[in-house]
């Protein structure tokens, strides 16, 4: 029998646990809406240590971009939606693959490098460059300067299959980064045209190059002549502490409008479908619905795919997603296993192959992956 002091306590316990379970509620609530997305950003100073860049006037390029650099990571450190990452802080020799390689270890969200021109002639102005094909002479000489950085790296054959002297292997574009050209067009349309007007420089427009550094990031990626050494006015500007700090303070305003854009729009570039493809893997187990694989290449082109287009890589699956095709290699439910391929796939060259994974086809995160039985 119940007394009526007990169905009151009852009352009570019952009141009290939803009081409880009411304020897990309300803070769990919290914590989900002010969970925000923090934008990592990568800062490049061209060159450093035992390769100044260009000499110009007397000037050089490795110190300038150096300072350039600090300035604007200084300013954007003060964003608390942003992460900077630098690739150098000091005067030392960094290789073009080490630097992409940072940024795509810390999932930057963007890659902006800075650098300064040179010209046998009074040149100046500003450009701004996304990867691509070469479309004239002027450009490809820049590539090939910049580039030519390589050469002063150990085994650089091994590293690159490019060789910065030869105009023929100029042709093979990195397909990584084509999934990235409007994004990167879009932040360098940004900085070219906000640098220009603000800082009142000649415009020499964005353009497209073959800079082997962009080659190397799987993100949105810009590299920015601020501009030219040989000239002796704009030499003197840029060797300037008033000029460098002018460049820095409109360099990261036009991040943080970038990041302000990327933000709006964070929502529809999460979680893309794929279209399921066959599965040949024997070795997959039958209760597993999740699959792991290596993404070594994106392009919208539709490439054969035979071991001799994929650098010997064997069994590698084209997969149609949007306007373009998503090289895999690998397909495997076992996460060790697909390490294995990835460190096959980085070794022939594909540094910035990634592991992505499926469940029932669908692209999850691998973090997700991992977390299901
Ligand atoms: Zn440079």
């Amino acid at each position: 029998m119940t007394s009526l002091q007990d169905t009151k306590s009852i009352f009570k316990t019952k009141v009290l646990c939803f009081l409880v379970l009411f304020v897990f509620f309300i803070a769990g609530a919290e914590s989900l809406f002010s969970q925000r997305k923090i934008y990592t950003v990568v800062l490049d100073a061209g060159h450093g240590g035992r390769d100044p860049g260009n000499l110009g006037s007397g000037f050089k390029e490795k110190d300038i971009a150096l300072k350039v650099t600090l300035a604007v990571g200084k300013i954007l450190s003060k964003n608390k939606d942003i992460r900077v990452v630098y690739t150098r802080t000091k005067d030392n020799f960094v290789e073009l693959w080490k630097r992409g390689d940072i940024a795509n270890d810390v999932k930057a969200d963007l890659f902006v490098s800075f650098h300064c021109d040179s010209h046998t002639s009074q040149a100046y102005g500003l450009g701004t460059f996304v990867l691509g094909a070469n479309g004239n002479k002027t450009n490809l000489e820049i590539a090939k300067r910049e580039n030519s950085v390589i050469l002063l790296e150990k085994d650089y054959k091994q590293n690159y299959d490019y060789d910065p002297n030869s105009p023929a292997s100029i042709i093979g574009l990195s397909l990584l980064q084509e999934e990235n050209l409007e994004q990167s067009l879009q932040l360098a349309s940004l900085i070219q045209t906000q640098m220009v007007k603000k800082l009142k420089r000649h415009n020499r427009e964005v353009k497209m190059g073959n800079f082997q550094v962009l080659r190397e990031t799987i993100m949105p990626s810009v590299l920015v002549e601020l501009g030219f050494l040989t000239n002796k006015k704009e030499g003197r500007y840029l060797n300037s502490r008033s000029g460098q700090q002018a460049l820095a303070k409109t360099a990261a305003e036009t991040i943080v409008t970038y990041v302000n854009q990327l933000k709006l729009n964070t929502v529809s570039q999460t979680n893309t479908r794929v279209v399921a493809p066959v599965n040949t893997d024997k070795t997959i187990k039958a209760t597993s619905n999740i699959t792991f694989k290596v993404q070594i290449a994106s392009s919208k082109k539709n490439i054969e795919t035979k071991s001799y287009n994929f650098k010997r890589l064997k069994n590698v699956e084209r997969v149609k997603v949007g306007a373009y095709y998503k090289y895999y290699y690998g397909n495997t439910s076992d996460y060790s296993k697909i390490k294995t391929f990835l460190n096959e796939a980085k070794k022939v060259g594909y540094r910035s192959a990634f592991i992505s994974a499926f469940k029932n086809g669908e692209k999850i995160s691998v973090k997700e992956a991992l977390k299901t039985p």
